[in-house]
């Protein structure tokens, strides 16, 4: 991820009411914002085939929907009643479970975000960035409808170069357009291998549709994972294993394996569909914020002046300056106002993200203070801020509207992570902090 610096602001802004907004951070800010992948819907039916493998694990995604890319398969999060999944060498699961209304967790998204390089300030404190050489955080929440309490769940997975499921050299990418052809033929290869070696491994349980880690599979192919008869039945009703399981049954495991990537592919239009069980998929691309200082510069003195003009008005309707304060105190959000005119340069942006930097708060209220943010419970370390998820990801869920009152929300999520990246997220998915921040109402 590249880096930049936003110029220091000009001096001669005033800093003297406490109603100003404060962008002295920007000065150092180095934000880089995620933003959905769009293009999609021009794509043709081999370019959408291409973009769809890149979703998958061996492309190492960052993506909105779907099922999750693992990263490391010995430690997969497991469905509800999975049963202990802990193998022999003690890679421990965790179970996705929603802690109010009990139901399973549901993938939002995942980032994959490597430490330790040129501008990682906090490299010097990792415990092991040979073992953080590939790192992904994973963002799951409870999407039934009417849950009063969602339960929203993060998780650090991180991995050694040198690992039992990917290949040491990087998977192909960027090809020229003249080689499309060719980058698809390499992309399912490389795919296909990845299966491959998973089915090998015995690291191929998870589920057909939602992708978590599970026990069952379907006792004709004995090839096929789901995690519960609802998710076998649209796997068999509404994707296409009712005509894959012979198939399945192949003796020849390539052309079995080859079957299944296809498979994998055909099946997320599904995801598309409003009563799908997960979200629909969407690459996250990733850029360095270029934030218009100047503008923000001009907007806050029209701010200023649009203060000037309240204190006038007040003024002419037998106000006084208790009354003004008053306003000042109860409705003016400075919070709120800096993340809209931030966010209004970049309306689009879904995530930002900042290693070490400091969350844009959506508004004054519920903000977290430097002593609410839990300690690493793997490793006792402190957590520091990693990114945000902001409300405009809400718009690409295809959530049903009709029942806004029970339906997923935020105004803000926002994920901690532990300093040292530590060892806990080896063999196992550690679970970092996440916090909601609610619109206000
Ligand atoms: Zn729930
Ligand atoms: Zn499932
Ligand atoms: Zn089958
Ligand atoms: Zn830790």
């Amino acid at each position: 991820m590249s880096k930049i610096q936003v110029k220091k602001m000009n001096s001669e802004i005033e800093q003297d009411s406490d109603s100003d907004i404060d962008y002295d951070d920007l000065t150092q800010s180095s934000v880089d914002v995620g933003y959905i992948d769009t293009s999609m819907e021009e794509l043709s039916e081999k370019e959408l085939q291409l973009y769809r493998i890149q979703m998958k694990s061996p492309f190492f995604p960052n993506k909105v929907g779907g099922k999750p890319a693992w990263l490391d398969y010995s430690s997969a999060p497991h469905a509800l009643g999975a049963g202990v999944m802990n193998d022999s060498n003690n890679n421990k699961s965790e179970e996705l479970q929603c802690l109010s209304c009990k139901s399973q967790l549901v993938f939002l998204l995942q980032i994959y975000a490597p430490i330790g390089g040129q501008n990682d300030q906090f490299s010097n404190e990792a415990e092991c960035l040979e073992d953080a050489f590939h790192r992904v955080l994973y963002v799951f929440l409870c999407s039934n409808q009417g849950c009063k309490a969602r339960t929203f769940k993060a998780y650090r997975s991180q991995l050694n170069r040198e690992n039992d499921f990917f290949s040491h050299d990087p998977p192909p990418e960027d090809y020229d357009e003249d080689d499309f052809e060719q980058e698809l033929a390499d992309s399912k290869d490389h795919l296909k291998k990845f299966y491959l070696n998973l089915y090998k491994k015995n690291m191929l349980n998870q589920c057909a549709v939602c992708g978590l880690a599970c026990t069952k599979k379907c006792s004709r192919c004995n090839f096929v994972f789901f995690c519960s008869q609802a998710h076998q039945l649209i796997d068999w009703t509404k994707l296409n294993h009712k005509t894959l399981c012979t198939k399945y049954s192949n003796p020849d495991l390539d052309q079995m394996i080859l079957e299944w990537v296809q498979d994998e592919n055909s099946q997320l239009k599904y995801f598309e569909e409003k009563n799908s069980p997960l979200f629909p998929e969407r690459e996250i691309l990733i850029e360095p914020e270029e934030l218009d200082v100047a503008k923000l510069k001009r907007e806050k003195d029209k701010f200023k002046y649009d203060e000037k003009k309240i204190v006038e008005e007040l003024g002419q309707n037998e106000g006084n300056d208790q009354d003004f304060d008053a306003v000042k105190e109860n409705d003016y959000d400075k919070d709120f106002e800096k993340f809209k005119k931030i966010s209004a340069q970049d309306p689009a942006q879904i995530i930002r993200y900042e290693r070490g930097g400091k969350p844009l708060w959506t508004s004054k209220y519920q903000k977290l203070k430097e002593s609410d943010i839990p300690k690493c419970e793997h490793c006792g370390s402190r957590r520091i801020f990693e990114f945000q998820v902001t409300p405009q990801l809400l718009c690409y869920l295809n959530l049903d509207e009709s029942r806004q009152m029970d339906t997923v929300d935020w105004a803000g999520l926002y994920v901690y992570t532990c300093v040292k990246s530590c060892q806990a997220a080896k063999n196992s998915y550690a679970s970092e902090f996440i916090y909601k921040q609610d619109f206000v109402s």
